[in-house]
């Protein structure tokens, strides 16, 4: 008996068999078991028995040039305030590139998940504490699963590695629910709101090489983009001769994409209130429009944000360095972003994204997430307040990825975009799979277990 104003999956789907019992899908997104109404939650009869980490090692260039091009290039960082730009160390080089968290359920179902940036510690916060809420519950209890994971790391956590273990663990049990389903998590969240998602090539890194530059944002053109991101190279540090060759990258992309695409920069945390303000409306004065400048400040300089935002016509895009619900809702009610740019595998994953996203709306600021993975497309795909995706162009064959770029090679199944724009297929869960023919080399990854006892 299927109560009413419930949805079942098997209807869409054709077939949906979790346990052998159809999966109930409410309006809105939630989820019940049908003949699993009305039963206690220790009697929930599907738990979480396993939890793996595994961390991926960086790619290691098989020759010189373009696989380290991330590091020898400029490049702005929080610590470009602090130094000229032939002083800077890259002390961001961690061991772990991808940090990937399998969950398994005792009915054989797996669901994958990323943390964002911290990567070997977000996998000993995950080892060592949260795999302790997790296993042995019902992975259908999202939502208190994520709150318990939240209140018992708050004395430590609340923003950072914690909040990315978190989102690892959450992403993978959304996979898990869509797998249970029968359906794409997309499905799950409130359905597709358009055909294909408009997505923008995500590149560009600074060079003195400006010919390059301009081929590569041509480049992107003729493979079918209507908006592209290039990344700004110099801080306060570099003082007028960096600015001048910041407003050279911008004018280089500007007039090699023409009039009608659209142009973003990223200041990856490198500048301050006062260089941000000067350096933005330098590029305004100039007759250069960006679609946004992105984290033009240090993320906790909220205040900081608003100043820059108020000052300048250029919108103003932040968030990927900010966690959960808390901090976004001091980012928006403070007026410092006009673009919300949460990571998903940062800010707390799915469950959290889903409260992001409705807050940004709330406020009619549209959500466009950082990163490439398949689980921003799901979330974009979803709301309607989202209106375009992050997209990293994989690299040409024979360069070696970098972080950005990783989940080309660690994942089958992520979407090439075409003309531009991204088709997210049916498959159930997240829709991809992991390549453990890469993964599982010894040279990439080194597994750690966990089993509910
Ligand atoms: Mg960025």
């Amino acid at each position: 008996m299927i109560p009413e104003g419930f949805f079942y999956a098997g209807f869409r789907s054709g077939f949906s068999d979790f346990r052998h019992r159809p999966v109930l899908i409410l309006p809105g997104g939630g989820m019940c078991r049908a003949g699993a109404m009305g039963r206690s939650m220790e009697d929930c009869g599907v738990k979480i028995v396993r939890v793996e980490t595994v961390p991926v090692r960086p790619v290691r260039a098989a020759s010189t040039a373009p696989a380290q091009r991330f590091f020898e290039r400029p490049r702005l960082t929080p610590s470009s305030a602090l130094f000229e730009i032939r002083d800077r160390q890259h002390a961001d080089r961690q061991p772990v590139a991808e940090l990937l968290v399998k969950v398994v359920t005792d009915d054989g179902l797996e669901g994958i998940g990323t943390a964002g940036a911290a990567r070997g510690h977000a996998q000993f916060t995950i080892e060592n504490h949260l795999r302790h809420i997790v296993l042995g519950q019902d992975p259908f209890n999202v939502e208190l699963l994520w709150e318990r994971m939240f209140r018992e790391t708050v004395k430590y956590g609340r923003k950072g590695m914690a909040i990315e273990a978190i989102s690892a663990i959450d992403i993978a049990i959304w996979d898990i629910l869509g797998k249970a389903a029968g359906q794409p998590v997309f499905n799950l969240l409130g359905g597709r709101t358009r055909d294909t998602i408009r997505a923008y090539a995500s590149a560009l890194y600074p060079t003195g090489n400006l010919d390059d530059l301009g081929a590569e944002a041509r480049g992107y053109i003729d493979q079918g983009f209507s908006a592209m991101k290039l990344r700004l190279g110099w801080g306060p540090a570099d003082g007028t001769a960096g600015m001048r060759r910041n407003l050279e990258l911008v004018r280089t992309v500007r007039q090699a994409a023409g009039p009608d695409i659209e142009v973003a920069a990223d200041a990856h945390m490198g500048w301050n209130v006062s260089y941000a303000i000067r350096m933005i409306h330098l590029i305004e004065d100039a007759g250069f429009q960006l679609a946004w400048v992105e984290e033009p400040v240090m993320p906790d300089d909220i205040p900081g944000y608003a100043r820059v935002a108020a000052e300048v016509d250029t919108p103003i895009a932040g968030g990927e360095h900010e966690f959960t619900r808390y901090g976004f809702r001091d980012l928006i009610a403070q007026r410092a972003v006009d673009i919300v740019q949460l990571d998903v595998n940062r800010a707390g994953g799915i469950t959290e994204a889903c409260k992001i996203w409705a807050l940004a709306a709330a406020h009619d600021l549209p959500v466009i997430p950082h990163g490439g993975h398949m689980h921003n497309c799901h979330l974009i795909m979803s709301h309607l307040n989202s209106p375009m995706a992050e997209y990293f162009p994989p690299p040409p064959p024979g360069r070696a990825p970098d972080s950005n770029e990783m989940f080309w090679h660690i994942f089958t199944g992520e979407p090439k975009a075409e003309r531009g724009r991204i088709s997210l297929p049916d498959r159930p869960g997240l829709g991809i799979e992991v390549n453990w023919d890469f993964v599982g080399c010894p040279d990439h990854a080194s597994t750690v277990s966990s089993e509910a006892r």
